[in-house]
């Protein structure tokens, strides 16, 4: 038994000593975060919430989408209700209008968001008259509201297009990973990791601030977790979005059950600490997956949440976020 509290204890102390040394957790640390309990989670938790807060203080980034366009997509993503190759009963529409987007845009200012991305289905958002009504749109929220940062997720944009895009107001671009290099085959056939990696650092290299992340929960083990942690560290991206996966009826994971509140925390806190310095936003399956379990995320380091309804399914009401924030002492981060 005393042995069992002393491994327990080095386990910790060698997190903290990888901490300081390297500035972030190395392969063989992070898998022993995920591993089992030889790492408690309170005692991880501890690490996490300093870490959260050296980061970023009490500031809690409020992120809110909407689904501009939706389902009918080409790509075989096989969590995703949008695919046309699974028979889902996902709503399915062209790209909204300017107004329309715009009156989601003040929708996210009356919640409480600070962030607003525009998200399209399909591989991207090619023709010359969609760009142009989400150029027009970003002109317009540039406008109306100042404080709002203009996020977006349009797929495989060239570097011309997303210069377009930054001129017209866009400042941070959305594009997930998704899965670790070696999963990603096995969730995706119809595009390939590197066309994935390659928008990310397109983005990086127009000047974004470049949010991309994952989902998790389809079978993947701990290793391609702590591999698809690494490969964001290596691409520097801004903001890491967290989802958990949400089983659609019609997908081929309509049966996958691999998460538990604990594990979902334990991924949380893996990612802030392999990357101590980036904002980690927890996203689509926070309350399906985490439950009564979902102020926790905090102390397991996010330091972001997605706020109000997810891409195809239903979030819960932003007021009950708010009003979590509020009872944990956070506070809305504002752009500056
Ligand atoms: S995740 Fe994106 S690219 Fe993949 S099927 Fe869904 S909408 Fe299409």
């Amino acid at each position: 038994m005393i042995g069992t509290h002393r491994a327990k204890r080095d386990s910790l102390a060698a997190i903290e000593i990888c901490l300081e040394r390297d500035g972030g957790l190395g392969e063989e640390e992070a898998l022993l975060v995920l591993g089992d309990c030889s790492v408690p989670l309170t005692g991880l938790l501890t690490i996490t919430d300093r870490l959260r807060r050296k980061h970023s203080g009490n500031k809690i980034r409020l992120c809110s989408i909407v689904n501009a366009k939706s389902g009918s997509c080409s790509e075989d993503c096989s969590f995703c209700a949008q695919s046309a190759h699974y028979a889902t009963d996902v709503k399915r529409y062209p790209l909204l209008g300017v107004e329309n987007l715009l009156m989601a845009a003040s929708e996210a200012v009356r919640t409480g968001a600070g962030e607003f991305s525009i998200v399209t289905s399909g591989a991207a958002v090619r023709s010359e008259k969609e760009l142009k009504v989400l150029e027009q749109t970003l002109r317009n929220i540039r406008q109306s509201s100042a404080n709002l940062q203009r996020c977006a997720s349009l797929g495989r944009l060239s570097a011309e297009q997303l210069k377009h895009l930054k001129e017209a107001g866009l400042e941070c671009f959305h594009h997930n990973l998704e899965a670790s290099r070696s999963f990603f085959p096995r969730i995706c056939t119809t595009h390939t990791y590197d066309d994935r990696v390659e928008i990310v650092r397109t983005a990086k290299e127009v000047g974004f601030r470049v949010c991309s992340g994952g989902i998790f929960g389809m079978g993947e083990t701990n290793a391609d977790r702590v591999a698809l942690a690494r490969e964001l560290k290596a691409l520097d991206v801004d903001s890491v979005p967290i989802n958990f996966l949400h089983p659609i009826p019609g997908t081929p994971l309509e049966e996958a059950r691999y998460l538990t509140p604990e594990i979902c925390l334990r991924i949380i806190a893996m990612f802030r600490l392999v990357l101590p310095d980036k904002d980690i936003v927890i996203c689509g399956g926070r309350g399906y997956n985490l439950r009564d379990m979902q102020s926790m995320i905090f102390w397991a380091g996010a330091n972001g949440i997605l706020i109000g309804d997810y891409l195809t399914t239903s979030g819960r009401d932003a007021e009950a976020d708010l009003k979590m924030l509020q009872d944990l002492e956070l506070e809305p981060y504002e752009k500056e």
